[in-house]
């Protein structure tokens, strides 16, 4: 499926549910989100038929995000299901971490192809002023699992100004002796208008090589997404960077993403696309929601300029946890 700037659409990030078992600072408030009912939310079923859908256009691989995935009873089953969908290559999920080791062998058997682990700090306490939340050490040894059972494991840390910025270098220091990717996302101001807890690339990378010197760049090839990956002298893992902010990497853009109620959003940053749910549950076939979900695939927006939050219509309001990352 190609949009009308010629991208290859290949990826779809799915939001299987808005609940989660943390509430990270940047992500949710601590109180008063209401859950959405269960019935507003895709059984299943529907996520199923629609991967069907979306497989038949060329999408290849899968992400389930939320939310916290792992909340959501049965998630084995769903990613077992998906993996046999004709033209599906790769199921992988983005979690928190805290579930990992009580689920672990569940979603191996169910053929999950990788993971990435959110972690954003080595210090516990600092861990649950950012979690608002306990559970430092089950990310700890989710990630030393995922790595020992040779699935492919990458660690996301939000790189924030006044929170993190001085433990960087430690936390790539996990790439060291695993064989992960640590990648560092500058903080988004999605739903918000707050740029300045933004840690810029050239500051994690000079942060970066202070204590390990200079960084060598691989080749773009290495994820199937949009970081630039590094790796220093002696390093057995590897190092990202996600620049959402500073650089544009949206002329590579290979993604679309459903949000847990079933809409089909076309950037992180706006708010446009189609609510695929209601289509569904009115009735569509799949031929008609497939001719849908390509018009709206026409009209996915060149680029996202976080940097101009004021001057643009159609900015998305919602947590990320609404959107699922
Ligand atoms: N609960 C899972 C997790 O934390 O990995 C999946 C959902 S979470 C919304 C997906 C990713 O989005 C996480 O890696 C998280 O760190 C990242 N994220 C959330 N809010 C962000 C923000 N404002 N800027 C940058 N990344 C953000
Ligand atoms: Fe939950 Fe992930 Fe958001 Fe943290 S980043 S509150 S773990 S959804």
């Amino acid at each position: 499926m190609q949009d009308s700037y010629g991208r290859d659409i290949n990826y779809l990030r799915i939001s299987i549910t808005d609940r989660c078992n943390l509430r990270c600072v940047y992500c949710m408030p601590e109180e008063g989100v209401a859950p959405i009912s269960h019935t507003e939310i895709l059984s299943y079923e529907e996520i199923l038929r629609l991967v069907g859908i979306f497989s038949t256009l060329g999408i290849k691989h899968i992400r389930l995000t939320g939310g916290e995935p792992l909340v959501r009873k049965g998630v084995e089953n769903l990613i077992s299901d998906i993996k046999k969908i004709p033209g599906i290559e790769t199921v992988s999920i983005t979690t928190n971490g805290i579930l990992i080791p009580e689920k672990i062998e569940a979603l191996l058997a169910a053929g999950l192809d990788a993971v990435n682990i959110s972690l954003d700090t080595l210090n516990p306490k600092r861990f649950e002023n950012i979690t608002r939340r306990e559970g430092f050490e089950k990310v700890i040894e989710a990630i030393k699992l995922c790595e020992g059972s040779g699935i492919k494991t990458k660690v996301n840390c939000v790189a924030m100004k006044g929170v993190n910025e001085d433990e960087l270098a430690s936390i790539a220091g996990l790439a060291e002796d695993l064989n992960i990717a640590v990648r560092f996302i500058e903080y988004m101001p999605v739903g918000k208008n707050d740029f300045e807890k933004c840690v810029r690339k050239e500051d994690i990378l000079k942060s970066l090589t202070s204590v390990y010197g200079p960084l060598y760049k691989l080749d773009k090839n290495f994820g199937n997404g949009p970081a630039d990956y590094y790796k220093p002298e002696g390093f057995v893992g590897a190092i990202g960077i996600i620049s959402a902010m500073t650089c544009n990497f949206c002329e590579n853009c290979n993604r679309i993403r459903l949000t847990a109620e079933g809409f089909l959003k076309l950037c992180l940053q706006y708010d446009k696309g189609i609510t695929l749910r209601d289509m569904m549950r009115d009735g569509a076939t799949d031929e008609e929601l497939a001719q849908e979900i390509e018009k709206a695939v026409k009209d996915k927006p060149k680029q996202h300029i976080f940097n101009d939050y004021q001057e643009h219509e159609g900015i998305e309001e919602k947590n990320m946890s609404r959107i699922g990352g």
